[in-house]
């Protein structure tokens, strides 16, 4: 029988390796998803530092719709079967993965530092949500951030994304599972085409200069595995942002 090993983070540590910032992390100041003063209309007001969040031009997400067809360089995954932790920072649960999972586009050579995931989908596609999206966070060794979007369907269960969906941990936790091994490739739709733009973060304090892989091929998971996610977080997406006359590309 495996058992999860659960205790308690010291949250600063998370900001070495996350692309988001933390809801209630001490060093910044706190901000949600809902409706009230710390919702995702008044991020850019809580914190000199958030202040992309309101002023920025080429935020994220986006509502993709007619894209422009462009030869866009090969997702060449260097992903390996990993030990993973998942950890809950009170703004979503993440995959914490070892070093040396890459990714490379042409000349570029990006290393994942996390998978996390919204619900829905802060991607839209003519205006419709998929019920989650999984972002995996990589930079390359200049410090620039791709996130590659992986949306999530409700369909059939999930067993690539099973093991996730069956340990996710309660806000402050970090969760290892002894003998647990996750393939990061089989988190990833068979399917290679994908859609780019240029953006941000989605979460405070919503840097430019992410650049942005959505996967054209969506994964399914089941009914069940969305209701576990959303036990802990009933919506944590941040609405779609302006284009303001970027391009939007998909591969041919
Ligand atoms: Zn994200």
């Amino acid at each position: 029988m495996i058992l999860p090993h659960r205790f308690t983070l010291l949250l600063a540590t998370l900001l070495i390796t996350a692309g988001h910032a933390l809801a209630s992390d001490n060093a910044t100041t706190p901000w949600s998803y809902g409706k009230g003063a710390s919702g995702p209309e008044h991020w850019g007001e809580l914190n000199a530092a958030y202040e992309g969040c309101s002023q920025g031009s080429y935020q994220s997400p986006i509502d993709i719709r007619n894209p422009e067809k462009a030869d866009l360089p090969a997702l060449q995954f260097g992903y390996q079967v990993i030990e993973p932790f998942f950890v809950n920072n009170g703004a979503t649960v993440k995959i914490q993965v070892p070093a040396g999972q890459t990714l490379t586009l042409g000349t570029q050579r990006y290393e994942l530092q996390e998978v996390h995931f919204h619900t829905p989908s802060e991607e839209a596609f003519n205006g419709r949500r998929a019920e989650m999206v999984a972002h995996f966070v990589h930079k390359n060794a200049l410090g620039q951030l791709a996130v590659l979007a992986v949306l999530l369907q409700a369909g059939k269960p999930s067993s690539a994304y099973g093991p996730v969906f069956a340990h996710l941990p309660r806000p402050g936790e970090k969760i290892s599972v002894e003998g647990l091994k996750l393939d990061l490739n089989s988190l990833l739709p068979a399917e290679r085409s994908y859609y780019a733009y240029s953006g941000s973060l989605t979460t405070p304090p919503c840097s430019e200069g992410v650049q942005w892989m959505i996967m054209r091929q969506t994964v399914q998971i089941g009914p069940d595995q969305v209701k576990a996610f959303r036990a802990l977080f009933n919506a944590n997406a941040r609405p779609v942002q302006a284009l303001n006359g970027r391009a939007v590309y998909v591969s041919d």
